[in-house]
């Protein structure tokens, strides 16, 4: 495998990186300087010819790898025929055609409707419409370290890091935040009852459950710091839900589209939400989002209620489509079982070799989150990861979040595990290896 890193960064990059930082947003959060000129596979070629092994898969959304041939010719083809036409006003065949293939891998028993949206963001304020219009009811939960997006109701839910909400107030109102499942309970032998315990008081002194809509939920929580919940977590929530006829909407944002090794996260624990939504993974880079619900669910809904000028536009729905057969036709999702399995067996090791400065190794299929002992030791290892041509990222507080392409190689694991061995060895002889 090509895998050569010379100067990081050089000289090319550091100019792409003066002139991006004179004239874009300084929110823009920026993890490190890599600057891709363009990728094939789980590899990618910086502007100065460095090559670098993608473990971000530009944050679990090139899923089918960088310019997957199938998909680049799917959207060649599409864009020879029609660039746009806008799907709200308008029968776009394929429209229709992606809903309709999104409909068939719904993790849902009964019929399935399908809106298609731009943005992961889009699909959860689309979401929320529908639940508060379904229902007729207005409240809401979320739970802490939740990411849904950055507008604002996708940003009412969103609460993994304060910084997000502060200064932008007042927020979508009718939002309430409970904790998330904590496994590490689990792991020590003792009940994790805290999302129940708050749910109860939330419902004993605050909110009537009668007008609560829905409970937002990542089936596997991501920007917060790929958390897995434990066993039966996700069920009792089901239930607690039926109970008080609150509807479920599980975001596969970034845990869904084949990532954990199934379609969808919730597959691996038999609950089926009545909302999903979809984004990231699910056009292998172009820019899609969808929301798919229970079809007595989205038939309550009027023509005119909502739309948008560009959801489910030709080239990423031609791109999702390619995406789908791609997945199905390559075994990606056994691919991802196992590389899965590999990289989490070699992390394994490492915590063995390091139990000071490794907390915790998770995940499931291909969404891998490596715990350290602080944030700092999770920067300096992104860090020493990328000077070696191994991309990954940061998530949480103190993880490193690995989600390669699901067409990631054997070979190339063993090359990622090599890097980090070295990383890990490189950090532990650092101060960001002692105590925050
Ligand atoms: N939901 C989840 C679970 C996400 O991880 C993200 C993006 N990190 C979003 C929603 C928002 O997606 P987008 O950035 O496409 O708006």
């Amino acid at each position: 495998m090509p895998h050569l890193v010379t100067e990081v960064p050089g000289p090319r990059t550091r100019e792409v990186v003066r002139r991006d930082r004179s004239v874009t947003s300084p929110s823009l959060p920026r993890a490190y300087p890599f600057a891709p000129r363009r990728g094939c596979g789980s590899v990618l070629e910086d502007v100065d010819g460095n090559l670098f092994l993608d473990f971000n898969a530009g944050i679990a959304v090139n899923s089918t790898g960088h310019a997957h041939p199938r998909v680049r010719r799917a959207v060649q083809e599409q864009a020879e025929e029609l660039l746009h036409y806008s799907a709200s006003d308008f029968f776009l065949p394929v429209y229709g055609e992606t809903a309709q293939a999104l409909a068939r891998v719904a993790p849902m028993s009964g019929p399935v409707r399908v809106f298609l949206t731009n943005s992961g963001a889009e699909a959860v304020e689309g979401a929320l419409k529908l639940v508060r219009h379904a229902t007729g009811r207005s409240h809401v939960i979320s739970f802490h370290g939740a990411f849904h997006g950055r507008t604002y109701g996708a940003l009412s839910l969103t609460s993994s890091k304060a910084k997000y909400h502060t200064g932008f107030g007042p927020l979508v109102p009718d939002v309430h935040h409970v904790p998330f499942a904590d496994p590490a309970k689990v792991a020590a032998g003792e009940p994790d009852e805290a999302t129940f315990d708050a749910l109860e008081r939330l419902f004993r002194h605050d909110v009537d459950p009668r007008q609560v809509a829905a409970v937002f939920v990542e089936p596997i929580q991501g920007e917060g710091g790929y958390i897995v919940p434990g066993e039966g977590w996700l069920r009792r929530l089901r239930d607690l839900c039926d109970a008080a006829g609150i509807l479920l909407v599980a975001d596969e944002v970034q845990c869904g589209m084949g990532r954990t090794g199934r379609m969808w996260a919730v597959e691996h624990t038999g609950v089926e939400p009545d909302v999903l939504i979809s984004a990231k993974g699910l056009a292998s880079g172009l820019p899609l989002g969808a929301f798919l619900a229970r079809a007595e669910l989205m038939e309550s809904w009027p023509a005119g209620t909502h739309g948008s000028t560009y959801g489910g536009s030709p080239l990423p729905c031609a791109a999702a489509l390619a995406t789908l057969a791609v997945i199905e036709e390559e075994s990606l999702l056994d691919n991802a079982v196992e590389r899965g399995e590999e990289v989490l067996a070699g992390l394994r090791e490492l915590q063995r070799r390091h139990p000071d400065l490794v907390v915790d190794v998770r995940g499931v299929g291909l969404m891998i989150g490596l715990q350290l002992v602080s944030g700092a030791a999770a920067e300096a290892l992104q860090q020493a990861c990328f000077t070696r041509g191994l991309l990954v990222l940061e998530a949480g507080e103190d993880v490193v979040r690995m989600s390669p392409p699901l067409v990631v190689t054997a070979a190339e694991v063993r090359t990622a595990l090599g890097v980090l061995a070295e990383a890990l060895a490189e950090v532990a002889g650092t101060d960001a290896a002692g105590p925050a």
